[in-house]
């Protein structure tokens, strides 16, 4: 590969309090957060500091067709912020015209006048954290907003859509959280359509380590939905959505035509990315390059990168390469699959070995060809929709297997 990067993710890691089943790179803030002065605002300036740095750190700068600001919760940052981290890329890399430029919101961490703000700012795509409209379902799963709040943010953004100030957005939800019940689920997904969003992700619950989730787990006091409506809510998904005009591009994702989410589809394609920001992982080249989680950690970093006025993500020899099973993973994610052979060609291997190692992963997924879960299509496979999306699980286990034997 040698194509500079197209697409940046920046992180911005502040949030009013962390969510019960969250293990991302997180600085809660508190509710009284006042980023431009006041409350929190000088923890906000010193990360937006280092954050510039690094954005300007990298010497090949090339302009870019995407850029994604998560978190976190980047809707706690003043629209001045957001416009000032856009312009620092329009400025200093460029930004294509079109380019698709999004950001995560949160309920209740915006209003009108601040959606606005973004729009002014330069942001055309938003990615609304619903998770569930039931208070009783955000309450135990630590969420800050109400069902009121996120109703409120879905007809802005319908309305800024249908009034053309924006080109897309996406209202998210979180399946299996618990008392998220079969009936729970159903209203969920209903309510979710009334506000006709031209994206809809479906993120399956996991507990993480660290988490209220798996401490409650381990106490034995984390009640979830048992396996059977887990499964009963999967098929609704799949049910209502269909039924509504979306169809499902990728295991969490679906959408009406043209709204896939242009970003994402950089990561589970393979193809290179920049990324900035505490905790944020880049991968220019295919090779991986996690940043520090931790706020000291971070700034030490940028400063050491800052210091070789190298490329950092050119010349860091920290550097993890993307292996072979997870581009496959990731790949097997989108609706359209992945092409094994021309995978197994980009190794280098030598050719007996390369045949050696395909013959053993085929004869793995023999039995998911033939129970339905995976489809092959000349050299190209793919999961099923929607059996072998549900259970992808074994099939990635058993590619996580076949790797380790050959390893
Ligand atoms: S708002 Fe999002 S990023 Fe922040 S703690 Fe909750 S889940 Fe995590």
């Amino acid at each position: 590969m040698n194509k500079f990067p197209r697409s940046a993710y920046v992180h911005i890691p502040f949030c009013h309090r962390r969510c019960f089943y969250c293990d991302f790179a997180v600085i809660p803030l508190g509710n009284k957060v006042e980023t431009l002065q006041g409350y929190g605002s000088k923890t906000v300036k010193e990360y937006l500091h280092f954050l510039y740095k690094e954005i300007l750190s990298i010497k090949h700068k090339t302009s870019l067709s995407t850029i994604y600001v998560g978190g976190g919760t980047p809707s706690i940052l003043d629209p001045q912020q957001i416009k000032q981290l856009i312009d620092l890329f329009k400025e200093n890399y460029g930004v294509d015209y079109g380019a698709e430029i999004t950001m995560e919101v949160d309920p209740a961490s915006f209003n009108l006048d601040d959606l606005h703000g973004f729009i002014n700012a330069g942001i055309n795509r938003f990615s609304l954290g619903v998770q569930s409209f039931n208070n009783k379902i955000l309450q135990k799963s630590g969420r800050r907003h109400l069902r009121e709040d996120a109703e409120k943010s879905c007809s802005w953004l319908k309305k800024v859509y249908s009034s053309g100030l924006i080109k897309s957005w996406s209202l998210d939800l979180i399946q299996n959280l618990p008392l998220s019940g079969f009936r729970e689920w159903k209203e969920d997904l209903k309510k979710a359509i009334t506000f006709s969003p031209p994206h809809i992700s479906i993120y399956d619950l996991n507990i993480e380590n660290g988490t209220v989730f798996k401490k409650l787990a381990n106490l034995g006091k984390l009640q979830l939905p048992s396996d059977e409506i887990a499964f009963r809510n999967s098929e609704t998904t799949h049910l209502i959505l269909k039924k509504s005009g979306y169809s499902r591009y990728e295991i969490s994702n679906y959408c009406l035509p043209r709204h896939q989410s242009r970003h994402n589809r950089v990561y589970w394609s393979g193809l290179g990315w920049w990324s900035f920001g505490q905790g944020s992982t880049s991968s220019p080249w295919g090779q991986k390059l996690t940043r520090p989680r931790v706020s000291k950690e971070y700034k030490e970093w940028v400063i050491r990168q800052d210091k070789l006025s190298l490329d950092s993500s050119l010349n860091n020899i920290n550097y993890v390469y993307q292996e072979l099973d997870e581009k496959i993973m990731l790949g097997l994610r989108l609706k359209e699959g992945i092409d094994i052979y021309k995978f197994f060609e980009e190794q280098n291997w030598e050719n007996k070995k390369s045949e050696r190692n395909i013959i053993r992963l085929l004869s793995k997924w023999e039995r998911f060809l033939e129970s339905g879960l995976l489809v092959r299509k000349g050299n190209r496979f793919f999961l099923s929709d929607p059996k072998g999306m549900e259970l992808s699980n074994q099939i990635l286990i058993s590619m996580f297997e076949w790797w380790d034997e050959i390893n």
